[in-house]
């Protein structure tokens, strides 16, 4: 028994639900993780109620996914996924049921899962329904695939994925059949859409023991078959745990040695993925071959600097690493952060030189911004105009 398992507003649609004549029950990553002693996110709801149906019960619902049986209800402040029980008909395609059919039995709901250890249910009473072993799984920490997992993957091979990316986040040993099964279905992963994929490595790389599905990736031969992957999986292992998934994309990069646009184009990564990729390897090209200056960390944020500098450590095992304190005090000390906080503006320039705005203030803006920084002179208006008179008058 799980006593008072979700939380109030979940519990209140569930019973709502029960009191219209319908099963509903707590399912998914909430019961593993809860099971697992981990907070929950998301205490998503399967229910016999047909979508239309969970629609009429509740005054304030969003279709989210009416075709794929889910229903958004709001209520107490709370978000709460509702999905009927389904099943899923043929997978011609390796990513699609060709189908979706609407079930109103939950053990037909349970079996269309990806693993036992994400096919549990809780009830409102607080009973666990454990129909394939999925309790003794969490306890083994097994990932293992429901059913014939050769053909779990062939319905959707994104599933291969999702083992190493559970493996990952759980710390977890993939079941030795559901291996070879991803050996066997590998390929199968080109079919898949890689914002899919993209959406299951950003989790991986933020688990305890990305390691480990790396090794993994190499062990099923599943690398091969992803869209990029650096071929020393050993070395890319030594840059984990990651704090964020953006120093995973990052780490991948670097170990890989693929370029910034070669992995957005691959990973189809998002704007601001790309620009941090492309200040990573920036920075890193620098660092290669000298250390850190000045114009260092007022041109790039502290999270690129960081997790630049994790990667130098790893990677580059002859140079010098600094500490993450006095690169926070570096970018601390820094007299300005931007163009924009210089107390000078190009009127200024114009009108202590006496000399028709033009191209040279631009020039001379940019030399008393690196003077600044430098500490040739200070930030301030009457010290900025001593040493640009004195500068300029002496070069023009
Ligand atoms: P997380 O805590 O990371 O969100 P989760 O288990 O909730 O993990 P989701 O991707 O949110 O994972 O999926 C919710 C549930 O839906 C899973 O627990 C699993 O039962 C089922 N599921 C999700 N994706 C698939 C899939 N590709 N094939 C089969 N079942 C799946
Ligand atoms: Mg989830």
């Amino acid at each position: 028994m799980i006593q008072h398992f979700g939380t109030a507003a979940g519990r209140k649609v569930i019973s709502a639900l029960e009191r219209e004549g319908y099963e509903a029950v707590f399912v998914g990553g909430s019961v593993r993780d809860h099971l697992l002693g981990k907070p929950a996110k998301d205490f998503d709801i399967a229910t016999s109620a047909e979508p239309t149906e969970v629609k009429a019960i509740f005054p304030s619902t969003v279709d989210v996914g009416i075709a794929h049986g889910t229903v958004l209800v709001l209520i107490d402040g709370e978000a709460i996924e509702v999905t009927t029980y389904r099943t899923e008909g043929t997978y011609s395609d390796h990513r699609h049921p060709d189908e979706v059919r609407f079930v109103r039995s939950l053990q037909e709901d349970l079996a269309r899962r990806d693993f036992t250890i994400n096919a549990l249910a809780v009830t409102l009473e607080g009973e666990l329904i454990d129909l394939f072993g999925g309790k003794n799984d969490l306890e083994q920490g097994m990932i293992r695939a429901i059913g014939e997992a050769a053909e779990r993957f062939n319905e959707d091979a994104l599933r291969m994925i999702r083992a190493i990316r559970f493996a990952a986040v759980l710390d977890f040993t993939i079941d030795e059949k559901t291996c070879h099964a991803i050996r066997e279905q590998k390929a199968l992963l080109r079919h898949v859409a890689v914002e899919r994929i993209k959406a299951e490595m950003d989790k991986l790389f933020t688990g305890v023991n990305p390691g480990k599905a790396f090794d993994y990736a190499v062990h099923t031969q599943l690398r091969e078959d992803l869209p990029l992957f650096p071929q020393d999986s050993t070395t890319l292992g030594k840059t984990a745990p990651y704090e964020t998934a953006l120093e995973g994309w990052a780490s991948l990069m670097a170990v890989g040695n693929f370029g910034p646009s070669e992995m957005v184009r691959a990973y189809k990564l998002s704007n601001r993925e790309k620009q941090f990729l492309h200040a990573v390897d920036d920075m890193m090209e620098k660092r290669k071959v000298r250390p850190y200056t000045v114009e260092d960390f007022y041109t790039y944020p502290m999270d690129v600097l960081i997790v630049c500098e994790k990667l130098v450590r790893k990677l580059m095992p002859g140079a010098e690493p600094v500490s993450f304190e006095e690169m926070e005090r570096r970018k601390c000390d820094l007299p300005i952060r931007s163009k924009a906080e210089l107390t000078v503006r190009g009127s200024d320039l114009i009108s202590w030189a006496g000399v028709r705005g033009g191209q040279w203030t631009g020039e001379w803006l940019q030399k008393i911004e690196s003077a600044v920084l430098h500490g040739k002179c200070i930030n301030d208006p009457d010290d900025i105009k001593g040493w640009f008179l004195n500068e300029f008058n002496r070069e023009e």
